[in-house]
């Protein structure tokens, strides 16, 4: 390896991303550490954490396949200016693993891009396969680029801009307030680049606006109802409200919405939204308007953790009320309904966090607990280092590096939340597609693979 090769994060590949020899160990020893996790979801996860590089003939390969629509975040570990290759023109939106010499069942995994991660798409012969190093792991599919993708609204708006799918096309994806208002470094969650990615994706053509109109929104779900499009759910989401915006509050803001596409498609999706933890009569509000699952994201459990990774969930409501109206919330949906994210790995995120996999699993596993214990079940997404978020911004300044959480982290993670909903004896959280590895289409992280489905 050579050691001098800078990654466009300013780091040296030897700190964090290792060789593919060494990923591949890595993954040899935490299938002896935790014997009973597939391993089709620690890739997934190793994949997710690191992101993954492109050949130039695989990447010329995804162009004619759906293609990453940037629905929110930008979820990759390097700006869109540093992509040498144009990544964020081609790279598809996720990929299939399957076979290879561990004979993967299919595994569905969302894509982010880092030029330098040792996790590669090539080309073997006619076909594209994904490789670690020198060995090749499994083929890969892609998905086809949907009937409804190359359609456009009257206006011209690709549908795509409006209402992509991701997850294999099960989810609907509705980005309908594309900033937030937990403002610059002091407000906004320290792992999150919704604001600047908005800033990034407008520089480089993207037909982004910051809020969605209405007509757009029910013109696109028109065209996906009418070629009979695959997706089973839509999620309503954006950034926090934390004043008023186009005159609303948040719950009114994002209820307007589901209230307009239940009216025009009653059932046809299954209607989840993700906002702040508001306070019931604002949760009424969304239910009303026909909102089923409801996601007050906490992000993060740790109680030190949060006000420093949190500041303006800190700030507007607090961690203690954050979790109250969570509990509260299972009276108006139900609590099968209520399902929190977390964002997994930035327990152990620079300067603050945990340094050992075990400690900030620890940490995690309390939530799971709290709220698993009273029918909650959160869900998790795996963290990469945005770079344009503070936590990866603030230490390239200091002329550090902000390292995704270590492997090992992810796959006590896994076992933890897998145990701990076998524990509760909670049902598989709606909304999310069939579970166990094989079938689990949910893609950002792998707590829908590891649910044990009775053969
Ligand atoms: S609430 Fe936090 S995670 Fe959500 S969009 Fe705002 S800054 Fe990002």
């Amino acid at each position: 390896m050579n050691l001098s090769h800078k990654s466009p994060l300013g780091m040296t590949e030897v700190d964090f991303l290792k060789s593919g020899e060494e990923r591949l160990a890595d993954i040899s020893r935490l299938q002896d550490l935790i014997p009973d996790l597939p391993v089709e979801a620690l890739i997934k996860e190793d994949l997710l954490r690191l992101g993954i590089s492109f050949s130039a003939e695989a990447l010329r390969y995804c162009a004619d396949f759906k293609r990453k629509s940037y629905f929110i975040f930008s979820f990759d570990m390097v700006p869109i200016d540093e992509m040498s290759q144009e990544e964020n023109l081609s790279a598809p939106e996720e990929i299939q693993l399957i076979g290879g010499p561990w004979d993967l069942r299919r595994t569905t995994v969302s894509v982010r891009v880092n030029p330098v991660s040792p996790w590669k798409a090539i080309m073997v012969g006619d076909s594209l396969h994904l490789s670690c190093g020198d060995q090749t792991i499994s083929g890969v599919d892609l998905q086809k680029v949907p009937e409804y993708y190359q359609e456009t609204l009257e206006n011209g708006q690709p549908v795509h801009e409006v209402a992509p799918t991701i997850e294999w096309g099960y989810l609907v994806y509705l980005t309908v307030y594309r900033k937030c208002q937990y403002f610059g470094f002091k407000e906004e969650c320290r792992f999150c680049d919704i604001n600047e990615n908005y800033r990034q994706q407008v520089k480089a053509g993207r037909p982004y606006r910051t809020v969605k109109p209405m007509d757009e929104v029910l013109e696109g779900l028109t065209i996906l109802d009418r070629v009979n499009s695959p997706s089973k759910a839509y999620t309503l989401t954006g950034g926090s409200v934390t004043r008023t915006l186009k005159g609303k509050g948040e719950a009114e803001f994002y209820a307007e919405y589901a209230r307009a596409i239940e009216e025009k498609f009653p059932g046809r999706w299954i209607p989840k939204a993700v906002t702040q933890a508001l306070p019931v009569d604002e949760q009424q509000i969304l239910k009303d308007a026909g909102i089923r699952i409801y996601h007050p994201n906490y992000e993060i459990w740790d109680e030190k953790l949060f006000p420093l990774l949190c500041p303006g969930k800190e700030a507007y409501v607090g961690r203690s009320e954050w979790h109250r109206r969570i509990i509260e919330s299972t009276d108006v949906f139900g609590a099968e309904n209520v399902i929190p994210n977390f964002v997994a790995g930035i327990e152990m995120s620079r300067p603050h966090g945990f340094t050992e996999p075990e400690a900030a699993v620890e940490s995690t596993r309390e939530g799971l607990q709290f709220f698993m214990s009273q029918g909650v079940c959160p869900r998790f997404t795996v963290w990469c280092p945005e770079p344009l978020s503070p936590l990866v911004v603030e230490r390239k300044g200091a002329g550090d590096i902000q390292p995704p959480a270590p492997l090992e982290y992810h796959a006590r993670l896994l076992a933890a939340w897998r145990d701990c909903h076998k524990e509760h004896r909670l049902p598989v959280p709606p909304g999310y597609g069939p579970p166990g590895v094989g079938n689990a289409i949910f893609s950002v992280s792998s707590f829908m693979d590891v649910i044990h489905v009775p053969e």
